[in-house]
């Protein structure tokens, strides 16, 4: 099985529930990176997100 890209918002933003997965890193990234902006307010940089966010599952 290939491995996946996961972000966990509730363990970054406590009372989110948003997670995104994906097998493809870049799309992880960008859906991550959107969700952040768009329901949080904050900019993540992709190697921010790609280094201190995404899980490999
Ligand atoms: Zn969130």
């Amino acid at each position: 099985m290939a491995d996946a890209y996961k972000l966990d918002c509730e363990s970054e933003a406590g009372d989110c529930r948003f997670i995104v997965q994906s097998e493809d890193e870049t799309e992880a990234i960008e859906l991550a990176k959107k969700h952040m902006r768009e329901g949080h307010g904050q900019d993540y940089s992709d190697d921010e997100l790609r280094e201190e966010h995404l899980q490999v599952v």
